[in-house]
């Protein structure tokens, strides 16, 4: 590895390209938390990021997270780990007690499990609704017609929901996405908007994103 390409180089390019689009956009870079989605990365490619002063990271299966992140959190407390890939129901209670934040809550059945191992375990982590914002067949996500009524199915559980979460459809151009889901967030008065990766983080930071989720930008290509 060059000096020049090192993972401490990375995250603060990464920092830097978020400040200069927050500040396009009139907003403050600290009103935006970077993610670093450390799926398939080692902790021995994670350990360094940390050491740069990286605090808040993204796995996307509950498992694989399971396996590397007691050690690490147990090492680095102020440490905080986000879940943003689909949750089986089944699986609720191992993500509440690992994950400080959850993107992918997306159906009635999944906020029934997520309300009981919440309760269960007195732990409250901060909730965001996945939506389908491209109406795609495959993915997951609440279909953006079915948003009202899982809200206020949340809403009627006692889950306080932070905000939104999307993916747009790969290949496209994203703005138009991330602008819906800002909107939708408006209309259901949520402050949150988990949007934005590794080809467009600085767009969704111009259109109001809070979380920006960054996995090859800051590790390289997944192999
Ligand atoms: C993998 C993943 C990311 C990060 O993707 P990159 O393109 O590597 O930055 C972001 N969000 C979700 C939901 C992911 O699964």
């Amino acid at each position: 590895m060059l000096p020049t390409d090192t993972p401490a180089t990375r995250l603060a390019a990464v920092r830097e390209k978020l400040a200069r689009a927050a500040a396009l956009a009139g907003r403050g870079s600290g009103a935006i938390e970077l993610i670093a989605i450390s799926k398939t990365h080692g902790v021995e490619e994670i350990t360094p990021l940390i050491e740069a002063g990286q605090r808040s990271f993204g796995e996307n299966r509950v498992q694989e997270a399971q396996g590397k992140w007691p050690a690490l959190k147990a090492a680095h407390p102020d440490v905080r780990l986000h879940l943003v890939g689909q949750l089986q129901s089944n699986k609720a209670d191992d993500a509440v007690a690992l994950f400080d934040a959850i993107h992918a809550l997306d159906r009635p059945s999944l906020a029934n499990a997520l309300a009981r191992a919440m309760e269960k375990a007195n732990r409250t982590p901060t909730l965001f609704v996945q939506v389908n914002i491209g109406g795609e067949e495959q993915k997951g996500g609440c279909a953006i017609g079915d948003l009202p009524a899982l809200l206020a199915h949340c809403r009627a559980l006692g889950l306080n929901i932070a905000g939104l979460m999307c993916v747009p459809p790969a290949g496209t151009e994203a703005a138009p996405y991330f602008a819906l889901l800002a909107k939708l967030a408006r209309d259901h008065g949520l402050s949150q908007l988990s949007m934005g990766m590794s080809g467009d983080y600085e767009t969704a930071a111009m259109l109001g994103a809070t979380c920006v989720r960054v996995g090859t930008a800051l590790f390289g290509a997944r192999t």
